[in-house]
């Protein structure tokens, strides 16, 4: 009898699972696609259906479909397998993998809460009254599984344990605390929503106040702990609703808050995420560019939230991601307050329209820093200053210099700055360690994102040219194509190439040999040695000191495209 992985694999071709994640190419026999797990602008994530396998020249991630789904969708093994199980309607048995998750017990535990919140809600009309007067309607309500729990110390506990469920088990779900006798629920008197994972498993939960027991003492909101399947900095709230609708669209909304999402959700919008209990990280970013590489941040840019995203931006810029801010000033309501919450908006008069506008009217983040300068109509030396500090950093981390002169130039127009000035400060800013240069990790998975990708090219480059110098075809000219190369990466360069270990080099052969065909070989070459060139004028652009020099090597590799 076959395994359930084996059932799985059956049923689903590694092309028609990755095709719905990312475009892919005909290349021969196989299939090719920009990774989606590094930056790049040129495939070199290859698809074969033959072998059932996936392999990058560009960051080596490789693997099947359930490696895939794992790394997408930042899961562990069993939550892409209840995935994919659910995709291709096979029936997973208990106990029937070769190694039980012990995380297993966990996911149960806290789905079992679920329900049980879930079950409590009609009893509070309290809670009920809330959630109405918020605006939710009973669809949303069923959606995302908002309940109740009484204000009692141990309603959870007692109904966890009388479904045999043990202590340390629903302790481990970070839903009971521990005092000198017994055990206690950690939420009690609250409106319950829970965090799901991309699989749409339960994590964990946020718990509201109820309104009339707010005494502006006890916390407002309270989180589920960080535990082994709920790890703040990499769950997405709302993500599992979100996911497909920001393939079709393009593009990911974040909002800060639970009652946000759900009320974007609610209204139509159904590419908008938010984070919970924490900032933004660059780990929710990682996983959202793999679906999409724009996103627009909707919250508010007085509060505290927007400030801590700041470095997750950063990271977005520098991973070539398109950043926009979407500001909310809808304003005063009768009571005197601004709207200013995308909730709020979308519940006042015409608010599907005001938001949908707020979205339409994003800016570019520099941009919008640009127009925060300039409204505040600084003296020519305090404008410069405030450019120095809140764009130039982020002007630094963007990695096409095609682009960088585009801003340097609007800066320039706007503020009357010259050019000159900007480019000479834009030198000094300094890329802080742990922005660029940094590898991200997600879980298990170390995305190589900002691996030079003038490397991968040569590593490619080698791999083809070690491979057919023993062919007999004399498919490419070996001595034409190393002077190409020498020409491209400079004498001293090349003499390090050189010396690549025989078993780099051998495992770039194998790739070579693997991935491409060889009547194609001349037309795959000529388009790395391409790339190649582009990678290596686009760093003397970095480097460049005139004007003069920068305009010459833009118009070289305008040349290139
Ligand atoms: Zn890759």
């Amino acid at each position: 009898m076959s395994t359930s992985v084996e059932k799985i694999k059956e049923r689903l071709n590694i092309v028609d699972l990755l095709g719905s994640y990312i475009k892919l190419e005909k290349a021969g026999k196989n299939m090719k696609a920009r990774c989606p797990f590094h930056n790049e602008k040129t495939p070199s994530f290859f698809v074969s259906p033959e072998r059932d396998s996936y392999y990058c020249f560009g960051c080596g991630a490789k693997g099947d479909i359930f490696t895939f789904v794992q790394e997408f969708e930042g899961l562990d093994f069993f939550g892409a397998l209840k995935m994919l199980a659910e995709r291709t309607g096979v029936t997973l048995e208990r106990g029937s993998f070769e190694k039980r998750d012990d995380k297993e017990a966990i996911f149960n535990v806290l789905e079992a809460a679920c329900q049980f919140f879930e079950s409590n809600l009609p009893k509070s009309n309290s809670a009920q009254k809330y959630l109405q007067k918020r605006g939710l309607s009973e669809k949303t309500i069923k959606d995302w599984r908002i309940g109740f729990v009484a204000d009692d110390w141990r309603a959870l506990y007692e109904y966890l344990t009388a479904r045999k469920f043990s202590d340390s088990e629903i302790e481990q779900a970070g839903l009971i605390k521990r005092n000198k006798r017994s055990f206690y629920d950690r939420f009690r008197g609250r409106i319950m929503f829970p965090i799901r994972d991309s699989a749409g498993r339960v994590v964990g939960f946020t718990g509201r106040i109820l309104p009339e027991a707010d005494d502006g003492k006890t916390a407002k909101y309270l989180n589920s702990p960080e535990t082994a399947v709920f790890n703040k900095s990499r769950i997405i709230y709302g993500f599992d609703l979100a996911k497909l609708a920001i393939k079709k669209f393009d593009y990911s909304v974040i909002v800060e808050g639970q009652m946000d999402i759900i009320m974007c959700h609610q209204a139509g919008f159904q590419n908008v995420v938010a984070t919970s209990g924490t900032a933004l990280t660059p780990e929710h970013l990682t996983l959202l560019r793999r679906i999409s590489n724009r996103v627009i941040m909707a919250f508010d840019a007085d509060k505290a939230g927007f400030a801590a995203a700041t470095k997750a931006w950063q990271l977005a810029l520098s991973l070539g991601m398109e950043v926009k801010i979407a500001e909310f000033k809808d304003g005063p309501n009768p009571d005197g307050r601004v709207n200013k919450d995308p909730a709020d908006v979308i519940l006042s008069e015409n608010g599907k329209e005001k938001f949908k506008e707020a979205l339409k009217n994003s800016m570019h983040i520099i941009d919008f820093y640009l127009v925060k300068i300039l409204t505040e109509k600084l003296d020519e030396r305090k404008t410069g200053k405030e450019v120095q500090e809140k764009i130039l950093p982020f002007l630094a981390l963007i990695d096409s210099n095609i682009e960088k002169a585009h801003w340097v130039k609007r800066i320039s127009e706007k503020t009357g700055i010259g050019e000159n000035a900007i480019w000479e400060d834009l030198k000094k800013v300094k890329v802080e360690a742990g922005v660029a240069g940094a590898e991200v990790k997600t879980g298990e998975f170390k995305d190589k994102i900002l691996i030079e990708r003038k490397d991968s090219i040569l590593r490619r480059v080698s791999g083809i040219m070690y491979w057919l110098e023993r062919d007999r075809d004399n498919l490419i000219n070996i001595e034409e194509t190393k002077l190409q190369i020498k020409e491209i990466i400079g004498e001293e360069n090349y003499e390090i190439l050189l010396q690549t270990p025989e078993q780099i080099l051998n495992e770039a052969t194998f790739e070579a040999e693997q991935y491409y065909e060889k009547k194609r070989i001349q037309g795959v070459l000529d388009e790395l040695l391409r790339e190649l060139e582009k990678e290596y004028i686009g760093k003397k652009l970095s480097q460049a000191k005139t004007p003069e020099e920068q305009n010459l090597l833009i118009k070289k590799l305008a040349k290139l495209k």
